[in-house]
């Protein structure tokens, strides 16, 4: 199998790493750099991504797009308490956003592709081959079409995307934490922008996200503005110089802060240094660790509380927490070090550079993929739908894709037909609404006493385990009599698989959703017209003859659609009858309740 980069697609920074060996390295560009900015910006010649896009960040602030991560997958209502952080021009097609640039639109995935396009070209001169393969990685919390979104990015840019890992299990891997097979990690991300704790539980080398909470507008950059708030308040003081009139003293003021708290992550003081507009002469002041850390006291106990709160979701206090991972650059500052630590009563892991580790662990599971364990995938979602085959050939769905695993779902079901002396458990794997669309996974069959049709009460249970091993249990409840089976549902499946049934349930879901309803409105046919025979044949003169007329010719009619393929004709033979049986219907539910009034069982009424 060839090459698998990981991918770090961050909403400020990405990377790229690969597996030297077995240990994971960042790959770094021909200057030697290995962050590349997560901003796009178009010039007249076409566009830039990374370095020379942030350059573009101020004097062309409406072409250069940043923070793209923030929209893949979603749309304008989403975002209306983010609009007005941009300044570039959002829109909406079909539901998505899209970015305005000029007379041209793209979406998210095709601008995130063009960082993915700028890393895959770093990788592919640095490896001196094609690199057509990524593992990339997500936040916790993203959604299905969040995930979508990342993985079309993907495609976009010529990459095939092997699999999509969250953040959080990427940097537990950069750890080699799976090597512990069970244990409890937090892990705490506290970047330039976005703040995420996530609570994973690890078993036997399969992490399972317990929990996840953040803060989307809190990162390293509300430090640095802490800072630039201290020093504009000074040389108001000082000087007499209203800095809001300068935008460029603003932005020397934000790179000052910023190289001064990354100084004080290593020194106990540091001196900022401004030269003022307006001949005002010079501002210079030191800064102690100390009042640094009063300044952003209240930020990083913001992070802390919402650790808690994760906590709290999982069931779990900071004690039952057996290591703590910390990703992003804000993590190297000492304060956050220290509460991080006095909150998990444990001293965090830091020896990986904490900007780079979610990439590494990336490469790791690329690592692990191109390694060929050739029938197993390693997952910590399911990949795939799983469900039983339902009546008439359509599927009901027990547990849906990217469910993380260990996970467990019951539904109860019941029979079609009188006197059923069994009922067949159909195991079914995939994203079309119809059975025979999808991938067969097993069979088996419950024997059942004979009953009427919705009488007997079946319990199918689904469970996954860490292995990703699912087993099905069918119970009859009213006999107690059960019977189950185990599959493996990833066994033989390849990721091309998975990705093509997805494609395919894209492709075909409006036709799908049509034949479904057809065969939904057959079922519903079949169970009207057995009630109405029997209905016509115990009425006892209730009916009037034009009545009884109407109804015999609505069943024949019926009768006759029933093989038609349009479910609206099929909806609308089920109205003609439902109208004219109204008056029917009326009357069983007047005996029923006579019937009941009567203290007598309305079953025995209705059958
Ligand atoms: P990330 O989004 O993970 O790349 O993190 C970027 C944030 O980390 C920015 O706010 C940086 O200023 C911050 N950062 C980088 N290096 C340091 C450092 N040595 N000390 C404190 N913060 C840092």
């Amino acid at each position: 199998m060839s090459r698998i980069v990981g991918i770090d697609l961050g909403t400020t920074n990405s990377l790229v790493a690969y597996m030297d060996g077995d240990q994971p390295r960042v790959i770094p560009n021909a200057e030697g750099r290995v962050i590349v900015p997560s901003i796009v910006s178009f010039i007249e010649t076409g566009y830039v991504v990374g370095d020379p896009a942030k350059d573009q960040l101020i004097t062309n602030a409406e072409r250069t797009v940043y923070s793209i991560k923030r929209f893949m997958g979603r749309g304008l209502q989403d975002l209306r308490h983010e609009l007005q952080y941009f300044p570039y021009t959002l829109a909406e097609q079909n539901g998505v956003v899209t970015v305005q640039i000029g007379s041209n639109e793209f979406t998210p995935p095709e601008i995130s592709a063009m960082i993915l396009k700028e890393l895959k070209k770093r990788a592919e001169a640095f490896l001196g081959e094609e690199v057509t393969q990524a593992v990339i990685t997500v936040p916790a919390y993203f959604n299905d079409a969040q995930r979508q979104a990342t993985k079309d990015a993907g495609r976009i840019a010529g990459l095939h995307v092997a699999r999509i890992v969250n953040e959080p299990t990427a940097a537990s891997l950069a750890y080699g934490l799976q090597g512990k097979q069970q244990g409890l990690v937090a892990v705490y991300d506290l970047g330039g922008g976005t703040f995420d704790i996530s609570i994973l539980k690890l078993k036997e080398g399969i992490f399972e996200v317990l929990a996840t909470n953040g803060n989307t507008h809190l990162g390293g950059d509300d430090f640095d503005r802490r800072v630039v708030q201290l020093i504009a308040r000074e040389i108001q003081e000082q000087f007499a110089l209203d800095v809001t009139q300068h935008i460029d003293l603003i932005q020397t003021m934000r790179v000052a802060a910023e190289a001064a708290k990354c100084e004080l992550t290593s020194h106990e003081t540091t001196t900022i240094t401004l030269l003022l507009p307006e001949d005002k002469g010079t501002y210079s002041r030191q800064l102690q660790r100390s009042e640094f850390e009063a300044l952003i006291k209240e930020l990083v106990t913001d992070t802390v509380v919402r650790c808690h709160f994760a906590l709290s979701d999982a069931g779990l206090s900071a004690s039952d927490i057996d290591d703590v991972v910390m990703v992003g650059g804000s993590t190297r500052t000492p304060l956050v070090r220290q509460m991080v630590e006095k909150a998990f009563k444990r001293g965090p892991h830091t020896n990986i550079n904490p900007d780079e580790v979610v990439a590494l662990g990336a490469a790791v599971q690329g690592g692990i993929l191109a390694g060929g364990v050739q029938d197993m995938l390693l997952l910590d979602v399911t990949p795939l739908s799983l469900g039983i085959e339902g009546l008439g050939g359509t599927i009901n769905p027990l547990i849906r894709r990217n469910t993380t695993i260990p996970t467990q779902a019951k539904e109860v079901y019941t029979t079609s037909a009188d006197n059923q002396t069994a009922v067949v458990i159909h195991i079914l794997q995939g994203e079309r609404e119809l059975a025979k669309d999808n991938r067969s996974l097993a069979k088996f069959n419950l024997p059942l006493p004979p009953a009427s049709a919705g009488m007997p009460r079946i319990e199918v249970n689904f469970m996954i385990d860490a292995n990703g091993i699912l087993n099905v249990g069918a119970r009859d409840l009213q006999t107690g009599q059960s019977q189950s089976i185990e599959v493996k549902p990833s066994y033989g499946l390849t990721d091309d698989a998975v990705e093509g049934m997805i494609q395919d349930s894209i492709k075909f879901a409006e036709a799908d959703i049509a034949e479904r309803l057809a065969i939904e409105a057959r079922n519903e046919m079949d169970a009207l017209e057995i009630s109405t025979v029997k209905i016509l044949e115990e009425e006892k003169g209730v009916l009037e003859e034009s009545e009884r007329n109407q109804i015999v010719e609505a069943l024949k009619n019926l009768r006759q659609t029933r093989e038609q393929s349009d479910y609206r004709v099929l909806r609308k033979a089920i109205d003609q009858l439902n109208t004219a049986t109204k008056h029917l219907a009326e009357v069983a539910m007047d005996h029923q309740l006579k019937a009941a009034l009567q203290n007598k069982k309305v079953s025995e009424i209705v059958s």
